[in-house]
């Protein structure tokens, strides 16, 4: 047992150098053995929230110096982590779960120990999406592995329908993010503008007691999720699946939903779809949709 830390500790962890290090995203043994390391070693460790990274690390018996650098202060207190690093400390940097700078504050920090001149060290460790991505199987693009993270969508109604109208149109899988209070609205978001029967993986709590993952086809993630209350409880992350030959698919192209939005603007939606697919080639059907789905966004917001 004693002899796995010693596997983290064999390797060298120069002083002077910003260590970002990735901590567990529901489980507390997902910690890996060298982030362990890392924060027992740092002379200060800077996070999101000082009081749940106190908690991580006294759930793990360390107790280190805590700086808070968030969102709202991450520039100034990048400068004074630099000058930290200047004079010979190892800083450790964490979020508040996760990997940092994923759909999280550490990208500024990075940008200015880098342009200071000191060495930032990634340790690898958990993250929602790439866990989620590890059990979709092949909606991930039958086993190619492409996908494009799509981060939080936009909670607008308008402008969550045109990123879907955007992200509806990639061949591979993508994935986001989503809290409780709104995944009932972009579940029924999904159904509306995506064809009823790509897959979507919900994937609710990783790591956690009531860990939940469910492929279900898009039309009926609403449905599935009002079947049980507990299901829109918790934490979640979506992989929705790519649309594999576009053509096939009958999702209209990024330059055909660029046509359409400019006609959506002067004409009603029949109008605009058959003179979009006029222009563009593409399924007069589809565009008519997508026209009927954006009109609805613009309604609700
Ligand atoms: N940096 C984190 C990462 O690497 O996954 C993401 C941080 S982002 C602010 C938080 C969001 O990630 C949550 O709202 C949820 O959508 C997703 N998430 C985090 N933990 C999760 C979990 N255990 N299960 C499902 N989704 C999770």
């Amino acid at each position: 047992m004693s002899d796995w830390i010693s596997l983290a500790a064999s390797q060298s962890y120069p002083a002077g150098t910003l260590y970002v290090v990735a901590t567990p995203i529901g489980n507390v043994a997902d910690l890996s053995l060298r982030a362990l390391h890392v924060l027992g070693l740092a002379d200060a460790v800077a996070c999101e929230d000082t009081r749940n990274t106190g908690q991580l690390l006294s759930r793990v018996g360390l107790q280190r110096p805590l700086v808070a650098v968030h969102e709202h202060n991450e520039r100034e207190a990048a400068g004074r982590i630099a000058e930290r690093l200047a004079a010979g400390e190892r800083i450790a940097y964490v979020s508040d779960a996760g990997t940092p700078g994923i759909s999280d504050p550490g990208a500024r920090l990075v940008e200015a120990v880098r342009a200071a001149g000191h060495p930032v060290v990634p340790l690898p460790g958990p993250s929602a999406a790439v866990a989620a991505l590890s059990v979709a199987g092949d909606l991930l693009d039958a086993g190619a592995g492409r996908f494009t993270f799509a981060g939080f969508l936009p909670p607008k109604p308008k402008a969550r329908t045109e990123a879907i109208a955007r992200l509806a149109a990639l061949e591979h899988a993508w994935v986001c993010y989503e809290a409780p209070h709104r995944i009932a609205d972009t579940l029924a978001a999904l159904a509306a503008g995506l064809p009823g029967e790509r897959r979507l993986l919900v994937g609710r709590e990783l790591t956690k007691l009531f860990e939940d993952i469910a492929v279900v086809p898009v039309a009926q993630a609403p449905a599935w999720l009002a079947a049980d209350p507990n299901r829109a409880k918790g934490e979640f992350v979506l992989v929705v699946e790519g649309a594999g030959s576009a053509a096939a698919d009958g999702v209209p192209d990024a330059e055909a939903q660029r046509v359409l939005a400019l006609l959506l603007a002067e004409l009603p939606a029949k109008r605009a779809a058959k003179l979009a697919a006029a222009i563009t080639g593409a399924e007069t059907g589809a565009l008519y949709q997508l026209a009927l789905a954006q009109r609805a966004g613009d309604a609700g917001d």
